[in-house]
């Protein structure tokens, strides 16, 4: 009878032992899915004498500049972002765009579904509404935003805070005089310049009702109202969305900008 609680007791024991490893097991495999997000300390900015500041129809304060260099073409935008601005739910089509988040603090929503039909966007009567997914940045994370998702993100801080776009033109894009996709034409078209930071103008209706009517002829749909696009939000994104990037065109950027910062004349910024 002894023998046998003996027997039964190791028995526990090793029965114990084999799940502590395999929950330790699931868990660590759990780990490894999570994706682990792109950060940098810094983004170069190319040094042109002045870029173009413009009030976006979403609260954004824009400096821009445009760079091409041989068949690359983009635009990149540091930005600062008051409390609770940032742009309603949209699709690009003709560029892929990064956002660079020095400080935090900007929710960023994306969908997994894609919208590759400028003619057919995310509404209930033409390409059906979506769900998209919440990402809470940290400090200096890089997140990509391909073509044909729907995005935006939001300033959920009660302060002003850096955030630095940058927009590929797309292989796919119409020729736009810039060479950029389109994206800085369509700002320079729907948002206000701004000639003094300290006395920033007005939205006005016109600029909120342009920054949608004029979007597709930049290759975007724009919503003007949250709902128009998404039908629920959910803090669970798939990792198959959170492990999206493109290093390799974001690699292409930041070298053409240190090459033009460092005299390079076959890069041109302005
Ligand atoms: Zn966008």
């Amino acid at each position: 009878m002894k023998k046998y609680f003996k027997w039964l007791l190791n028995l526990i024991v090793i029965a114990a032992v084999i799940a502590v490893v395999i929950v330790h097991g699931i868990q660590s495999l759990e780990a490894k899915v999570l994706p682990s997000f792109k950060t940098l300390d810094g983004f170069p900015t190319p040094k042109v004498e002045q870029p173009e500041r413009i009030l976006g129809p979403a609260g954004e304060i824009f400096e821009f500049t445009t760079c091409n260099r041989k068949d690359l073409g983009f635009t990149i935008a540091n930005a600062q972002i008051p409390a609770g601005a940032g742009p309603l739910p949209h699709i690009h089509h003709y560029t892929n765009e990064w956002f660079w988040i020095p400080q935090g603090n900007l929710e960023l929503f994306q969908s997994f579904n894609e919208y590759p039909d400028l003619n057919q966007p995310a509404t209930n009567d033409k390409g059906g509404r979506t769900i998209v997914y919440t990402l809470d940045t940290q400090p200096n994370q890089v997140v990509y935003s391909s073509k044909y998702h729907v995005h935006g993100f939001v300033n959920t801080s009660s302060e002003t805070r850096p955030l630095t776009f940058v927009w590929i033109q797309d292989q796919t894009s119409p020729i736009f005089t810039l060479n950029d996709g389109g994206i800085r034409q369509y700002f320079q078209e729907v948002g206000i310049p701004i000639k003094d930071l300290n006395n920033l103008p007005q939205i006005t209706d016109e600029a909120r009702k342009k920054f949608v009517t004029s979007a597709p002829k930049y290759g975007i749909n724009q919503s003007n109202y949250f709902l128009k696009y998404v039908s629920s939000v959910s803090n669970q994104p798939p990792s198959a969305l959170l492990n999206v990037s493109n290093d390799q065109d974001l690699n292409k950027i930041i070298d053409a900008i240190n090459a033009y910062n460092q005299g390079d004349k076959s890069v041109k910024c302005f």
